[in-house]
């Protein structure tokens, strides 16, 4: 290996941004970032290049584990296939696998991703891209959420010159009374609302779009007059931009908060341009959806069963079918981030993880993987889902991806059946 290569730029496989302006040097065999970056992408490239395959937590050749692999998944009537946690050519060979196996799909960011995905399939939305953020939205209301998971939203999407020359945006914020603004957002009206009362405020600001007269003051904790200053900012805008990140709406039925605050986006349309930008996409997360939406024709908690897909948003959530013992196996996918680890689950439980993960307890089967944009090249998609990234791999290794590995137990399968 070269012992000092720079690649750049390249994108940065580790949060939903995508963020595709890096400079990676590999220096004595690890990825160094160079230029731009955050924390946690400076933490997440630097990655082994080898690992060991693991059976029952014994040692064993990568060939051996596949098979056992293959054998656990021939024996289970129900597997769930869960984490998810991997690019695009990963995404696909895992439907593959769940086609073969009966198997359920769900992404290890599910519970928050399905708050969206509700909302989207009960009444549409309307949602934009980083870029129309960037160079067009004039307004921009954070709606429970600061976007700080998201370490360079600021500078990626705030800071940085608009096409059109010189940017000029007004910042509202709705966060609970115990959070503020992070200061560099610089927040023109920044107004204490939990989480818990963002629907009822939407509902508020809906009835004062059409006219009505809001029935009580105060509402959801937001005085009269913060309501109006917050509605005439609304329709102040020439092109305004709701941001929700939706696990941080983390409590019962949220997705009826998003799905208000989606028709609050449809009724301000009547008047002026609004658009949502739904903060998410970790771990491949937008991927997930986007390649079981094109090669199932449905969302993720779909069983690829004999019969044909069956779609569960509800009954095949991850916790919910582990708790009541409803699947016999679990196959965990993690290429990218080795903290996100496997669920407990009282059945045998294979994963596909970063060589640095570390298993408090040994699975039946693990088996190291490449990390995209790192050691393989690929492809992901960004939060928005406009945009598919193809990921460069400036720290090549001898590990394979994850889909070699599910297509090798897909066909191992095949060929014990036939
Ligand atoms: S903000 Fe996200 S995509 Fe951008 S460099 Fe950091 S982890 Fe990577």
């Amino acid at each position: 290996m070269n012992p000092s290569l720079s690649v750049s730029p390249i994108p940065c496989p580790f949060c939903g941004l995508l963020c595709d302006d890096l400079e990676v040097a590999v220096v004595a065999g690890h990825a160094r970032i160079t230029s731009a970056g955050c924390a946690r992408a400076a933490g997440l490239f630097d990655v082994p290049g080898q690992g060991q395959a693991r059976v029952r937590g014994l040692a064993v050749a990568p060939e051996v584990a596949i098979a056992a692999a293959a054998g656990l998944l021939a024996a289970a009537r129900r597997p769930l296939i869960g984490g998810l946690g991997c690019d695009v050519a990963g995404q696909r060979a895992a439907i593959a696998l769940a086609e073969r196996v009966a198997g359920v799909l769900e992404h290890m960011h599910g519970a928050a991703q399905f708050r969206n995905t509700l909302a989207f399939q009960d009444g549409g939305w309307m949602t934009t891209t980083l870029s129309e953020v960037r160079n067009r939205a004039d307004v921009i209301l954070f709606a429970g959420t600061d976007a700080s998971a998201f370490p360079r939203f600021r500078e990626r999407l705030l800071t940085g010159a608009s096409q059109f020359g010189p940017a000029r945006r007004r910042i509202l914020a709705l966060l609970p009374p115990s959070e503020a603004l992070p200061e560099e957002l610089g927040g023109d009206l920044v107004i204490p609302c939990p989480r818990e009362g963002l629907a009822e405020l939407a509902g508020v600001l809906r009835a004062r779009l059409a006219g009505r007269r809001a029935d009580r003051d105060p509402v959801a904790g937001v005085p009269g007059e913060r309501i109006e200053a917050l509605l005439d900012a609304l329709r102040g805008a020439r092109y305004g931009v709701l941001v929700w990140n939706a696990a941080e709406l983390d409590f019962p039925q949220a997705d009826l908060t998003v799905a208000a605050l989606v028709d609050l986006l449809k009724d301000l349309n009547r008047d002026t341009r609004w658009a949502g930008l739904p903060l998410g996409g970790n771990d491949g997360g937008t991927s997930a959806a986007q390649v079981c939406a094109w090669q199932t024709g449905y969302p993720l908690r779909t069983a690829l069963t004999a019969s044909g897909p069956r779609y569960d948003p509800i009954g095949f959530a991850a916790e919910r079918l582990l708790a009541r013992g409803e699947v016999d196996a679990l196959l965990w996918i993690s290429a990218l981030d080795p903290a996100r680890l496997p669920p407990a689950a009282d059945c045998p439980v294979i994963v596909l993880g970063r060589a640095d993960m570390e298993l408090a307890t040994a699975p039946e089967v693990f088996i190291p993987v490449a990390v995209p944009g790192v050691q393989r090249a690929g492809y992901l998609h960004r939060m928005d889902g406009i945009v598919a990234l193809p990921l460069a791999a400036p720290l090549a290794c001898d590990l394979p991806g994850v889909a070699p590995i599910l297509t090798t137990i897909t066909e191992a399968l095949d060929h014990a059946a036939a």
